[in-house]
């Protein structure tokens, strides 16, 4: 199998498992008991979360474990609205975030929310101008996440924190996407991310709160992140989470260099007649989202087995629905249903990228062929 579906989850790496391993066996005890053992596994916890707030490189906060990225958003946008109990009545968030932030704003618009969804650019790009209109002193939150999963496209995250914050808001960035893989924006309040996405196990996700924007519980029970978040946590999950933090940080400059050589490695593989969705020069490189004149995405999937790629979102993917992003670029119902994402990192090997490229290709210019 060559996995080419790293924005839906990366391979554990192997230093991972092995910071996981002894909680995983013998050192079970419950980190937020008093015990000596107890003891020891709340210390390795706490060790994961300076781990992880390193990498994140944010001054000014801490993180708080979840169970996923999906629970720290709807915590962080529930919560925050919880929190400001009427006082400020408005979300603004974009038409191509995660369902996780889509959904989850719906649900608030279901409660009374006033929502505002703003459009991109047919490249992917939100108008700052449009979003400058828009900023009212009855905006609560702003969510505008920092790399697309879907088409890898980046967002202008300090410059909107900024103007949030002139008008009095709460910034939230869903970093699931960039975490471990680009330097974090500087200037949100509350920022998601999930272990699963840099080589860390499932399960476990995490909120970055400044001080003092931390929102209302949406989990109760024993308090026990900082009274903020109930549940007992895992020390195997926090210290998978913190070894695959920690690895990201020190592989930094080595995974990049390698992104950008499959990333021109792939394009050329695959040869003429596909377009890039979304911009290639504010993007993450390890996505590559594009179409094909007259292709049947899916029927691609299915005619190539041995290669693990997507059709967008693994969500959009599995609901036969076309993708809620490239739909928000513009691209209509024929030309999502001809788009392939391909998704690679630091253990693709190029010849394993070039041999699937030219593969899917192949497979490509037969359905032409087939359809003609
Ligand atoms: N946000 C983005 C951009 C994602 O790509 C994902 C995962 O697909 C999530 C949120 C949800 O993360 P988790 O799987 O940890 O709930």
């Amino acid at each position: 199998m060559i996995y080419l579906d790293y924005q839906a989850t990366t391979p554990l790496a192997p230093e991972v498992a092995e910071a996981m391993q002894p909680w995983i066996g013998e050192k079970f005890a419950n980190p937020h008991s008093p015990s000596r053992w107890g003891h020891e596994a709340a210390a390795a916890i706490e060790v994961a979360r300076k781990q992880v707030e390193k990498e994140m490189g944010l001054k000014g906060g801490a993180v708080a474990f979840t169970g996923s990225a999906t629970e720290a958003i709807n915590w962080a946008l529930k919560g925050s609205v919880e929190k400001a109990g009427g006082r400020r009545n408005r979300i603004i968030t974009v038409a191509t975030e995660h369902a996780a932030v889509l959904d989850t704003c719906e649900w608030l618009a279901g409660q009374g929310i006033d929502l505002t969804v703003l459009p991109v650019d047919a490249e992917g790009r939100l108008d700052l101008d449009l979003l400058a209109r828009e900023l009212d002193r009855n905006v609560l939150l702003v969510a505008v996440m920092q790399v697309n999963n879907e088409i890898g496209v980046t967002q202008p995250v300090s410059e909107i924190a900024e103007m949030a914050h002139k008008a009095g808001a709460i910034m939230f960035c869903d970093a699931v996407q960039a975490f471990g893989r680009v330097d974090l924006c500087k200037g949100p309040d509350l920022v998601a991310i999930s272990a699963h996405k840099i080589h860390g196990p499932k399960g476990i996700g995490a909120l970055w709160m400044r001080k003092g924007k931390e929102p209302a519980p949406l989990i109760h029970g024993g308090g026990q992140e900082q009274g903020l978040r109930s549940g007992t946590l895992s020390p195997a999950l926090c210290a998978g989470f913190g070894a695959a933090a920690r690895l990201a940080g020190q592989r930094s400059t080595k995974d990049y260099d390698h992104v950008q050589k499959l990333w021109k490695a792939a394009i050329e593989a695959l040869g003429h007649g596909w377009k890039i969705n979304g911009s290639t020069a504010h993007r993450y490189h390890g996505n590559l989202n594009l179409r094909r004149e007259g292709l049947d995405g899916a029927r691609l999937i299915a005619d190539l087995r041995d290669v693990a790629f997507s059709l967008g979102s693994a969500c959009a993917s599995g609901s036969g629905r076309p993708s809620h992003v490239l739909r928000a670029l513009g691209l209509d119902y024929r030309q999502a249903r001809s788009s392939i994402r391909l998704g690679f990192g630091r253990y693709t090997k190029q010849q394993e990228l070039i041999d699937a490229c030219r593969r899917i290709a192949v497979h490509a210019v037969a359905q032409e062929k087939l359809d003609a």
